[in-house]
């Protein structure tokens, strides 16, 4: 099936031209999409600078609204304390730019908690290999302190599969082995979700996606508690929030240009997406309806009658249906008597109301079609319009 291009949405939109928005338009809302398609009472996304990809010689810059955790400074050293001891500051050290393991003093964590985010780390295995499998610049990325993103170098160093860099260890291998050499910038770009539990029971895993030096190397990657050393574990509730970790392995491990951006709550969590359980998208069909009235209450005329009948769309409403009816009423009364050249004047404001009759009708946002509709198409017919359009 072919997709409508950009040049046919817009000719759609320019035939539509007296419409002044989105709305009357696309599919209405239903049982678990609280918006219609190409919704206007939908927000515009949050705007974000985005910065700029990192080099071998140098890091990149982060977007605007990244919570950066170490920029190369030592001044973002405070961001970081020791694991074992909190309230110690961390025995990491800052060289040339990068957050270095000191080996033997222990995992480090951020102050600060969050939970779901985006996460963006760059690492670097010493250039002097030694050490095989496990044994060869090893450290990890633990999201929430909770589960291991693999940091390894295994450039030419095989190990087994789901213990390799980027695994979520224990859990799943990457998906490819796309690492640079050691001693260079590896850049792990990262998703995380943690499980949502509802009354102790789970309703939605948490997930890893993992791109590697832009390679994709986990793909929603479910979980299933986190994993661990030998042990396979099993899926528990998560913290609402927790610390970033980095591990000490016993290797000096250098990272850089480590930031994160949190992320909105899923459906699950009662998030705005577009699918929604039938209770959450009653409740947010109910919120925008309330919003439109609230708009309608300053317009007057026409204007509100419209913004009366979308609110329909979202959610049924006697009193707004009785307005609706009547507003729809004296606009009738007010063009039935015109001809001629000021009842051409009307033709896209009839053409508009009728078209907004016909949609309600349609979605079934009025019980029945408003007798208007009927009386306006038959003023169309009657004024030769239609022919004209032929
Ligand atoms: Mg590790």
């Amino acid at each position: 099936m072919s997709q409508p291009t950009t040049t046919t949405l817009l000719t759609a939109l320019l035939l539509s031209a007296p419409l002044a928005s989105a709305a009357f338009y696309g599919d209405p809302p239903d049982a678990t999409h609280p918006w219609a398609i190409h919704d206007d009472n939908r927000a515009q996304p949050a705007r974000v600078e985005p910065g700029h990809y990192s080099t071998q010689e140098k890091p990149g810059q982060p977007p605007s609204d990244a919570i950066v955790l170490f920029d190369g400074t030592p001044a973002t050293l405070k961001n970081w304390v020791s694991d074992q001891n909190p309230k110690e500051p961390t025995k990491w050290v800052v060289q040339d730019g990068a957050f270095q393991c000191v080996p033997g003093s222990g995992y480090v964590r951020t102050q600060q908690e969050w939970g779901d985010c985006q996460l963006h780390v760059e690492w670097s295995a010493p250039a002097k290999v030694e050490g095989s499998s496990q044994g060869r610049g090893n450290s990890g990325i633990f999201p929430m302190g909770q589960v291991e993103v693999q940091v390894l170098d295994n450039f030419n160093n095989p190990t087994y599969a789901d213990g390799f860099a980027a695994s979520v260890y224990g859990v799943n291998p990457p998906l490819a082995n796309a690492l640079n050499a050691p001693g260079t910038w590896q850049v792990y770009d990262i998703v995380f979700r943690r499980p949502i539990f509802q009354d102790g029971k789970m309703v939605e895993d948490g997930y890893l996606t993992v791109f590697v030096n832009g390679v994709l190397a986990q793909d929603h990657t479910a979980l299933e508690g986190g994993g661990g050393h030998k042990g396979r574990s099993k899926n528990h509730p998560f913290p609402e929030k927790g610390p970033l970790k980095l591990q000490d392995h016993g290797n000096p491990v250098r990272y850089r240009n480590i930031w994160y951006r949190p992320l909105p709550a899923r459906a699950a969590e009662g998030g705005d997406v577009s699918h929604m359980s039938p209770e959450a998208t009653a409740a947010k069909r109910a919120a925008i309806a309330a919003d439109i009235r609230a708009d309608a209450a300053k317009q007057t005329g026409t204007g509100k009658m419209l913004r009366l009948l979308e609110s329909l769309v979202y959610a049924p409403d006697a009193a707004t249906l009785a307005e609706s009816s009547k507003l729809s009423a004296d606009f009738l009364t007010s063009v039935k008597g015109l001809s001629g050249a000021p009842l051409d004047q009307k033709e896209a404001q009839i053409r508009q109301v009728l078209s907004a009759l016909e949609y309600c009708a349609k979605a079934k946002a009025v019980p029945a079609a408003l007798p208007e509709q009927a009386a306006l198409a038959a003023l169309i017919e009657k004024a030769g319009w239609n022919e004209k359009k032929k």
